[in-house]
């Protein structure tokens, strides 16, 4: 098989799990696969070198950044490199810019345009362990660049989709995705397997294990992703493409998105193009909508609520009193004690009832649902913040997760 293995910051913590580091990988190859790996930089290094740019400035040039941020990375390649040399392994690192990877010229927050895998496939023909420095590239104009902060993830995907591998392994400090977060329900059961849809739905939960980013990379890119942890042999979770999913669950996980707010819009003008011209306006102020609900008109008024991150209030509250003041909204009211739950499961398609048994275990614990929203694989339901945990156990049971 034809592996990229991605080690991300505590991974590669210290000298010591470098060296555990190059023994997982000596131990990949010698069972005959071919292995490419993508490292981060040992963990708290990008924050430190941010701090060193910091004291000289509170606005440094972007480019200087990604100098500065990208050797991070490098360090960790070529020290990795050595260690696999001396267990006696021909290994060589390489940069983004060796790697092929090219990108645009959005310093700090680059976007990789295309990979040119030429050097990487001669050094695998030859036999060859490649030790890649994740988070880079080079723009078009041949500058370092970065691909924004946990971008590693997003080379590791990338570099597998350029190469055709069999699988891209990212190894972190929690060995998989489970159910829900065990820390609200202890007992969540750690996934096997769950679409690349279902894992975008789930973002909250996978939010320690990888980038969104990168998921959305690997389903484009069909790259077969696992998730699991470098300190130890457990197995880890596979996201893949649906059909790959022999036995699909109901539901495969619950989540809780607590930083959310809500926004209620009084006496809206009842007339066509007003919600066009309200979510334009917010959009426009990068304000991100999640739910909106808008009730029937009467005495030519309608009500709509809305939920967004709680971030982004400010900026919305300011494109709200716009529309208050020419009078095209009598009133507006904000809540940002509230959360969302959502069950999440792509053998929703085909069953019927899923909803309605989401509603019935709000029902018995007494939570009251402000609002619903469905897609093909998620119902989410937007409740008051504190009962967010309870939430997530009662729906846990009701779906028997636990099994
Ligand atoms: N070292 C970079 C960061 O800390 C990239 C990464 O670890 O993925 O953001
Ligand atoms: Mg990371």
């Amino acid at each position: 098989m034809l592996i990229v293995q991605k080690f991300g910051g505590t991974s590669v913590g210290d000298l010591e799990r470098i060296q555990n580091v190059a023994s997982r990988v000596s131990e990949t190859k010698k069972a005959g696969n071919d292995v490419v790996v993508v490292v981060s930089a040992m963990s708290g290094e990008t924050n430190k070198l941010v701090a060193y740019a910091e004291h000289f400035s509170s606005n440094p040039a972007r480019a200087e950044m990604d100098m500065l941020l990208s050797s991070g990375e490098r360090v960790t390649a070529s020290l990795l490199a050595i260690a696999l040399n001396e267990m006696g392994h021909e290994a060589i690192s390489m940069t983004g810019r060796k790697a092929g990877i090219v990108t645009d010229s959005l310093h700090t927050k680059a976007r990789i345009e295309e990979i040119n895998p030429t050097a990487m496939n001669e050094a695998l023909k030859e036999g060859k362990i490649i030790v890649v420095a994740g988070f880079q590239g080079v723009s078009t104009n041949g500058n370092v660049t970065t691909l924004g902060r946990g971008g590693s993830d997003l080379s590791a995907v990338a570099i597998a989709g350029a190469i055709k591998a069999d699988l891209c392994e990212i190894y972190t400090d929690v060995s998989g995705i489970f159910t829900t977060d065990p820390r609200i329900e202890p007992k969540a059961r750690k996934l096997t397997q769950i679409s690349y849809d279902e894992m975008l739905e789930l973002a909250s939960l996978g939010a320690k294990v990888l980038q969104n980013r990168s998921v959305e990379l690997a389903k484009k890119l069909n790259v077969n992703l696992v998730t699991r942890t470098s300190f130890s042999n457990e197995e880890g979770t596979l996201i893949t493409k649906e059909e790959n999913i022999m036995e699909k669950p109901l539901v495969s996980g619950i989540a809780l998105d607590k930083g959310q707010a809500r926004i209620s819009l009084m006496g809206v003008a009842d007339r066509p193009g007003i919600a066009s011209e309200i979510f334009n306006k917010l959009a426009k102020s990068g304000v991100n909508i999640d739910m909106i609900v808008q009730n029937k008109a009467h005495n030519g008024e309608t009500n709509i609520d809305f939920t967004i991150p709680s971030g982004d209030l400010n900026d919305a509250k300011l494109v709200v009193h716009s529309f208050v003041k020419d009078g095209d909204i009598k009133d507006e009211s904000y809540n940002e004690t509230i959360c969302k739950v959502s069950v999440v499961g792509v053998g929703m398609k085909s069953h019927t009832g899923v909803a309605a048994k989401a509603f019935s275990a709000m029902a018995k614990e007494n939570i009251n649902i402000n609002m619903i929203s469905t897609s093909e694989i998620k119902v989410s339901m937007v409740i008051d913040e504190k009962y967010g945990e309870l939430a997530v156990r009662s729906l846990h049971d009701a779906y028997e997760l636990e099994k």
